[in-house]
């Protein structure tokens, strides 16, 4: 019988995958990300994956899903495997080997691999209450987002300290035990980076008390069962890396190259956030800007075109990752206009 950590027989041998939160609207950075991760997927004859990063359920939106699909669809981006957007206010039954493609009906899967970790002795109760159990549900896009060091605190309660935490009916939050010692590993774009996950944040929230799956958890779990060979995202993830490979290392599950790409950022130097509302797709749409332009805008920022209006499909052609401009881009919503 297949276990529920069982990769799929028969997946391709190049995969890759774009995993967004319907947390707003996709803003201009979310969507050149996008396209560099469907370009190098595309280039590679690979299968494009795309997976609903919908854990954290008080961040989500309305309709967030099917808005992300329909900016994706109109830029001229398409998938292999995953949600399809329907009409307003529906989202198809998700397709493919590795379904469900939505992280929010994956519980199991995070419940079994949680089970193999504490079977390991990997994993340990927490009872402490810091702010940032809560925010380990979402990917941290700054060190602001992981929070001081963990002390370890809970790790050195023995059975005696233990029971009357758990009597006081006080649910606890599941950390992973970060191993000692710094972790090196080469980054398709940075080259090797080595981080030490023990040293800057500790032992790491892998299911909250209320019992939603950690971000770090789910999104090594996910890449590793539907068979993604290459994660290209955003340079903010790049510290996230050494922990997800803890994890993967631990449950015996193979790990996917990493290529992380610079981000955008705004007129103020800073990097977009949905949370900021930052320049986003549904807006540009609305003023009449064509997909082609802002393609044409967002491959030019790397400096893979010079061409005014192109189709995504246009750019795969020679697409190699070594090519991306490594600066963080600047974005300049009058260009659009110009
Ligand atoms: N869902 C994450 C986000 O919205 C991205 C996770 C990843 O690409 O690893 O930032």
């Amino acid at each position: 019988m297949a276990g529920l950590l069982d990769i799929p027989a028969g997946l391709g041998p190049v995969r890759g995958r774009y995993a967004p939160s319907p947390t707003g609207a996709l803003h201009v950075g979310n969507a050149r990300t996008a396209l560099l991760a469907w370009l190098q997927i595309r280039a590679l004859g690979g299968a494009f994956v795309m997976r609903i990063e919908d854990l954290d359920r008080a961040r989500n939106v309305k309709g967030g899903v099917e808005a992300l699909l329909a900016d994706l669809k109109w830029m001229g981006l398409d998938w292999d495997e995953g949600p399809e957007s329907g009409p307003p206010g529906h989202v198809a039954a998700t397709e493919g080997p590795c379904a469900p493609y939505e992280q929010s009906r994956r519980e199991a899967i995070y419940e079994a691999a949680l089970a193999r970790l504490a079977e390991k002795g990997r994993v340990f109760e927490c009872f402490c209450s810091r702010a940032e159990i809560a925010a380990a549900a979402s990917a941290p896009h700054g060190p602001q987002d992981d929070g001081p060091r963990y002390p370890g605190t809970c790790l050195r309660l023995d059975a005696a300290g233990l029971a009357p935490r758990r009597a006081s009916g006080r649910k606890a939050a599941l950390r992973f035990c970060a191993a000692p010692g710094p972790l090196t590993f080469e980054d398709g774009l940075h080259g090797k980076v080595t981080i030490d996950v023990a040293e800057t944040v500790g032992d790491f929230v892998v299911r909250r008390a209320d019992g939603i799956h950690a971000y770090q958890l789910a999104v090594a779990v996910d890449d590793a069962l539907m068979g993604i060979t290459h994660v290209l995202r955003g340079d903010d993830l790049l510290g996230s890396t050494p922990r997800q490979l803890q994890i993967l290392e631990a449950l015996g599950l193979p790990a996917p190259r990493y290529f992380h790409v610079p981000l955008m950022v705004g007129a103020d130097g800073q990097r977009l956030s949905k949370r900021k509302g930052d320049i986003n797709l549904g807006w540009l749409r609305e003023h009449g800007v064509k997909p082609q332009r802002l393609v044409a805008e967002l491959a030019r920022t790397c400096g893979l075109t010079d061409a005014k209006e192109i189709e995504p499909r246009e750019l795969v052609a020679g697409f190699d990752v070594s090519k991306i401009a490594r600066a963080p881009a600047g974005f300049d919503p009058a260009r659009l206009s110009s």
